[in-house]
């Protein structure tokens, strides 16, 4: 039976949302936060925070954040780039959807988001981003403040930035705030993290020594050669300078996000907030021979922190296994703060996280879908296939559709550094993983997206920013 046909058919993995199967909610507190906080930490994996098992010391205040609330153990992110994903988050919609492939396009009108819902049930919605391009992802938010040069705004500052403003309110509205930090997209040769916690890192590396890299050949699945080739990397100044940086630089918004927090604590108002930490995407560091990202979607590319923390006894402390994406957010913050959504009127692909949140088992076997953006002319020219890649996820399997060349089919029980390719072996999951993909690649097709891959338009505003942060030539 072809893939398609065996697709519209019915198949084990069909939608099933919230069933519960007679298990009623557990009752705790009332919801019904009066503001929400939602923090994007870009280009931030999971398995660099101690809360998903880091051994260094990088995320004292996230980590406690965790411990206090919500952590969802396995997030899947729409996509392995910024705006995209920060547009899923946005709108409860995958990239296909929604229509931004692409850092520097803006979302099409007409699509509605977080802050705009939010800014119809009468909260006051502010956005302070670290980047300019994503202004055109932020639709909906009445306060816009975007680092206003090339480059990046560091962490510090736009926290300052933030405290300002919510200093500045009058203090009796609720408000939907987003802070955006991109201070550990860069890890590079030309970062420059906060002395003290760069030589914190270092200081650690050569504590840990053979330790440290066990560690991340075993659990990260970086090769000995890459580490290796690393030394060579940074001259003079150790196999692990890298890590150092960029586990430094998570140090870093990891201190100013507490600064935040407190900030935002210390008010006079008694008013209740939700906090959400996430990250838009991963980085390769090394895994499956990549830095960066962007070109994959494996693991370390879409597997991203997401922790809710509500305050003392807001929700009872809690690890959620079960899968779950970047898309479920929106639906899940407007319940918490009671804000009512019409998902199909707002065509979201997400369903709200709060029954899971809440200790009662969900039936959610819809896989998670991810999409790599498209290669553009300057990626095919270094290297990149020119080819479609679409990802189907459930909790125990992982299928990589490619447009051009072989697919991929990973254990993540057996294997979840994703390094075994089972395609062509017989497993079920094969065929059923294949077939939602290919109703999601159909529905694709009838559904084409303004802009085709390699004839975007990135609006020029954006173009020397985007030069400059390295992802135009
Ligand atoms: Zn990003």
């Amino acid at each position: 039976m072809p893939a398609v046909t065996r697709a519209l058919g019915v198949s084990t993995l069909a939608l099933i949302v919230g069933s519960v199967a007679g298990c009623g909610p557990a009752r705790e507190r009332p919801i019904g936060f009066d503001n929400v906080v939602l923090v994007t930490i870009d280009t931030l994996r999971a398995d660099h925070l101690g809360a998903y098992g880091y051994p260094r010391p990088v995320s004292p205040f996230i980590d406690s954040l965790a411990a206090e609330g919500v952590r969802f153990d396995r997030t899947i992110a729409s996509s392995s780039h910024t705006a995209p994903s920060h547009t899923s988050i946005f709108t409860a919609q995958h990239p296909a959807r929604h229509g931004v492939l692409f850092n520097g396009v803006k979302l099409q009108p007409g699509i509605p988001t977080l802050a705009s819902t939010f800014r119809d049930a009468g909260f006051d919605t502010a956005a302070f981003a670290s980047v300019r391009f994503l202004r055109g992802s932020a639709r909906g938010f009445e306060t816009r403040n975007f680092h206003s040069r090339a480059g990046f705004r560091r962490a510090e500052r736009t926290v300052d930035r933030a405290l300002e403003w919510f200093e500045s309110r009058d203090g009796d509205s609720r408000f939907f705030l987003w802070v955006h930090f991109f201070d550990v997209h860069s890890s590079n040769e030309k970062a420059r993290p906060p002395a003290d916690l760069l030589e914190v890192m270092r200081q650690d590396s050569r504590q840990r020594g053979e330790d440290l890299r066990g560690f991340l050949i075993q659990r990260h699945g970086i090769s000995s050669a890459f580490l290796d080739g690393e030394k060579s990397r940074f001259s003079g100044m150790g196999s692990f300078e890298r890590f150092d940086r960029y586990d430094a630089q998570i140090a870093s918004v990891d201190r100013q996000l507490r600064r935040l927090f407190e900030g935002l604590q210390s008010s006079s108002q008694r008013s209740k907030t939700l906090f959400v930490v996430t990250a838009d995407h991963g980085e390769g560091l090394g895994s499956h021979q990549y830095i960066g990202h962007g070109k994959h979607l494996y693991g370390e590319q879409i597997w991203v922190p997401m922790i809710l923390y509500g305050g003392d006894g807001s929700f009872t402390p809690r690890i959620i296994e079960q899968r779950v994406r970047h898309v479920d957010l929106f639906p899940t913050i407007a319940e918490l703060a009671g804000v009512a959504v019409d998902a199909d009127a707002l065509e979201l692909e997400g369903r709200s996280l709060v029954p899971l949140m809440r200790g009662v088992k969900s039936e959610i076997v819809e896989p998670a879908f991810s999409q790599r953006r498209p290669a553009d002319m300057v990626r095919l020219r270094g290297g990149w296939p020119d080819e479609l890649v679409l990802v189907a996820q459930v909790d125990r399997f992982k299928y990589i559709l490619h447009s051009v060349g072989d697919d991929e089919l990973y254990d993540l029980a057996a294997d979840p550094l994703e390094l075994d390719n089972l395609i062509g072996t017989g497993l079920p999951e094969e065929d059923e993983l294949a077939g939602w993909l290919a109703r999601k690649y159909q529905w694709m097709v009838e559904h084409p997206l303004s802009e085709s891959p390699n004839g975007v338009q990135i609006e020029s505003e954006y173009v020397e920013e985007l030069k400059a942060l390295g992802y135009l030539n």
